[in-house]
């Protein structure tokens, strides 16, 4: 059985988000950390921190961002992140496509020029 960190939304923890189990990705030590805080502020504070996996290699294909989003805290991910996460490969192939509209002859000598 499988149990999901409540902060950072880790969907794989091997014990319960309790009794001074650690969360891998997160940090979070249950009954510890989250008798400080609140879980939404240690998920901030994790944010803020670079959201970085925490203790030895991350599991292959990890990504905080994506953690977040099948969770349903997709608005958590900062917005530079959708983009690179979901949108850059998608919107590069269109700029790539795209020609380059020649509007003036001083613009098509300077293409040619370069
Ligand atoms: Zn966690």
């Amino acid at each position: 059985m499988k149990f999901r960190c409540p902060v950072c939304m880790y969907p794989s923890l091997a014990y319960p988000p309790a009794h001074y189990n650690i969360c891998p990705c997160c940090s979070t030590e249950f009954g510890n950390d989250d008798s400080d805080f609140s879980h939404a502020q240690l998920r901030q504070m994790w944010l803020e921190s670079g959201a970085a996996w925490f203790f030895g290699q991350p599991p292959a294909g990890w990504n905080a961002w994506k953690q977040l989003i099948s969770a349903g805290f997709g608005a958590l991910v900062p917005k530079p992140f959708q983009v690179a996460s979901f949108g850059s490969l998608a919107t590069n192939a269109v700029r790539v496509a795209t020609p380059v509209v020649v509007t003036s002859h001083s613009q098509f000598a300077v293409g040619l020029a370069a």
